[in-house]
């Protein structure tokens, strides 16, 4: 069995080998430890590791390990499970992102109820390109509009587009995702300055979104291991 710790150094180096690869910079991709259904003794284990960005997809449960872990507070949470628009006070008030946002009830929402002592709410659009029913996220086509409507809100920083592309394709569906999703957060990372962030990649994909330019994969069960049921 390996810990956390070799777990996480072995997600680094295929970060590394793939950022080299495509003769980007190794520091041009953040990890985020994806860490849902995991007790907080994990999430410790790995930020005594190093490891500072943890993402969690259930409201609830994310909150309470944010509360729990409230005196680390050198540690990034990441909201990147769907949000119903009756939780999102919760997400406004304890989250540092959000990357699930998909719609401008939800956009509108966390504006509002961000809590004005703390910083803008970082906020990722989700893309759901290959028109996936069991997934959030928009298409390409509503991609713009709801743009420009986050751009307008003081409380939220517009920070990039995520994705969670779907599994099981050829190769070749694979890359025309990725390329498309790199086309799309290239138009508006030139445009908009905040707008740095191409969340893509998990356990799984993460060698081929580093390929297509992401900018933060997101790990869960290489890091820690296969989540029960
Ligand atoms: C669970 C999850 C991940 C991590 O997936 P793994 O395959 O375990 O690495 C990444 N992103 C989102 C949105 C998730 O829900």
């Amino acid at each position: 069995m390996q810990t956390i710790a070799e777990r996480l150094k072995l997600a680094h180096e295929r970060i590394d080998q793939a950022t080299a690869r495509s003769h980007r910079p190794s520091n041009s991709v953040q990890l985020l430890a994806v860490s849902k259904t995991k007790p907080v003794s994990d999430i410790r284990q790995a930020y005594e590791a190093g490891q500072r960005l943890f993402g969690e997809n259930y409201i609830q449960e994310g909150v309470e390990k944010i509360q729990a872990m409230a005196e680390l507070d050198d540690i990034q949470w990441h909201m990147v499970g769907p949000i119903q628009s009756n939780k999102t006070r919760l997400v406004a008030e304890h989250f540092d992102w959000v990357q699930s946002v998909d719609r401008l009830k939800i956009a509108r929402r966390l504006n509002e109820q961000r809590p004005s002592h703390l910083a803008p709410l970082n906020v990722c659009i989700q893309l759901n390109l290959d028109g996936e029913a069991s997934k959030s996220g928009i298409s390409a086509e509503e991609l713009s509009a709801l743009v420009e409507q986050i751009e307008g809100f003081e409380n939220l920083r517009l920070r990039g587009i995520m994705a969670i592309p779907q599994a099981g394709v050829t190769d070749a569906q694979q890359n025309d995702t990725l390329e498309q999703l790199a086309e799309l957060f290239g138009q508006y990372h030139t445009k908009l300055s905040n707008f740095d962030t191409l969340s893509v990649g998990m356990s799984g994909d993460l060698e081929a979104a580093v390929a297509h330019g992401s900018t933060m994969v997101r790990v869960g069960t290489a890091i820690f291991g296969a989540r029960r049921g």
